[in-house]
C-alpha cells in the first residue's frame, strides 16, 4: 500500500493488511487509452456516506470584454479528497485539492467539453499527483507520497503532463518540465508554453478549515496596458481577502472592478470515482495466466483497493473465470 507510484498494469504481490482478513493487493488497472495507457489507473465508485456536494465552476468575462476568468469554490473537493484518502495527511490532501482545482479551471476553458487529466511527477513530498476531470462533472485524484523531508510538495526536477481528450479526434498531450513553484506556477507555465495563453492562476487550500478554491484570469491579447495594470493590482489585493469570502461571484466582481461581468457558464463538478467491480473484473480477466498466478499467490480472496476513492473489492480467482460482475 505504501508503494503505489510507478504504476504498472501488472499486479503487485498481495500483502497482508492488519485490518483485512485476507491479502490486500493494491493494484492499478489501466482505464485510459492512448499515451497514458499503462500509466493510468481507474478506481471505483465512491461509496461515501451522503451525496457529494457540488463545486460550482464559473466561467465569465468582464463587461469591458478585456478579461476572461474562471473561478471555483472547491471546499467540497477537499471533503472528497479527505474522505477518499484517509491515509493522506492534510498537507497531501491540500496538494491534491489544489491540483483538482487547477484541472477544473483548465477544463472550464473548454466549458467541460473534454476530459482533462493533469499529472505531476516530481522530487518533492509528492512523487506523483494526478487529477482526472470528466465532461459529466466527475473529478477525482490520487497522490503518491515522495520524499518526506522535501521542502515542498511539488518540486523540480520532474514533469507536468496535461492530457485533453474528447470522443472525436486524437488526445492532446502537453508535456513540460516542472518549473520553480507550486501547482499554480506549473499551470501558468503550461498555459503559456503549450496553449500560448498568458494567464494568472491563484489556488488556495486551508489545512485547518478545508476552504479551497481557485481563480484563473486571462487578459485578452488587446487588453490595454492600463487595464492590465489594474488587473495586476486586483490580483495582488486578493491576498487580503479571506478564503471564505472568495465565492466565484465575488471573484468575478473583484476582477471586473466595478464594471460588472457576464457569466458564460456555471458547471457543477463533484468528487466522485468511476471504478466498479465490473470494470475491475474486466481488466483482471485480461491478465495473463502468469499475472493471475502472481496475484492469487495464496488461496482465497484478494482485495483490490481503488486509489481514487479507497473502495475495496474482494476478488476471487473464480470471479475472473466466470467474468462475473
Ligand atoms: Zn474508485
Amino acid at each position: 500500500m505504501e508503494d503505489r507510484a510507478g504504476a504498472r498494469p501488472s499486479p503487485s504481490s498481495p500483502r497482508r493488511s492488519p485490518d483485512a482478513p485476507f491479502p490486500v493487493c493494491v493494484l492499478r488497472w489501466p482505464c485510459g487509452r492512448g499515451p497514458w495507457a499503462g500509466w493510468w489507473a481507474s478506481r471505483g465508485l465512491a461509496r461515501m456516506t451522503g451525496a457529494p456536494q457540488p463545486v460550482r465552476v464559473l466561467r465569465a468575462h468582464t463587461r469591458d470584454a478585456q478579461i476572461r476568468l474562471s473561478a471555483l469554490d472547491a471546499s467540497p473537493l477537499w471533503d472528497g479528497v479527505r474522505r477518499s484518502h484517509p491515509h493522506l495527511d492534510p498537507g497531501a490532501c491540500a496538494c491534491l485539492t489544489e491540483l483538482l482545482c487547477a484541472t477544473a479551471l483548465l477544463q472550464s476553458r473548454s466549458l467541460f467539453s473534454e476530459r482533462l487529466q493533469m499529472l505531476i511527477k516530481g522530487a518533492g513530498k509528492a512523487r506523483a499527483v494526478v487529477a482526472d476531470s470528466w465532461p459529466d462533472g466527475t473529478i477525482r485524484g490520487v497522490l503518491d507520497s515522495g520524499v518526506p523531508e522535501a521542502a515542498e510538495w511539488v518540486l523540480a526536477p520532474g514533469v507536468l503532463k496535461v492530457m485533453r481528450s474528447n470522443p472525436t479526434g486524437q488526445p492532446y498531450v502537453g508535456n513540460l518540465p516542472l518549473v520553480e513553484g507550486g501547482i499554480q506556477a506549473q499551470t501558468e507555465h503550461y498555459l503559456q508554453n503549450s496553449e500560448q495563453v498568458q494567464a494568472s492562476v491563484t489556488l488556495w487550500c486551508d489545512l485547518g478549515t478545508g476552504e479551497a478554491g481557485g481563480l484563473l484570469v486571462e487578459p485578452l491579447p488587446d487588453c490595454p496596458p492600463a487595464r492590465l495594470a489594474r488587473l495586476i493590482q486586483a490580483l495582488d489585493g486578493l491576498e487580503v481577502v479571506p478564503f471564505w469570502e472568495r465565492t466565484p461571484e465575488f471573484l468575478a466582481a473583484w476582477i471586473a472592478q466595478g464594471q460588472g461581468s457576464d457569466e458564460v457558464a456555471v458547471t457543477e463538478v463533484f468528487y466522485r470515482c468511476r471504478c466498479s467491480r465490473a470494470t475491475l473484473l474486466d481488466t483482471l480477466s485480461g491478465f495473463s495466466e502468469e499475472q493471475k498466478a502472481d496475484l492469487f499467490v495464496e488461496p482465497g480472496l484478494v482485495e483490490v483497493r481503488c486509489d481514487y476513492c479507497g473502495q475495496r473489492y474482494p476478488i476471487a480467482l473464480e470471479d475472473l473465470r466466470k467474468g462475473d460482475a
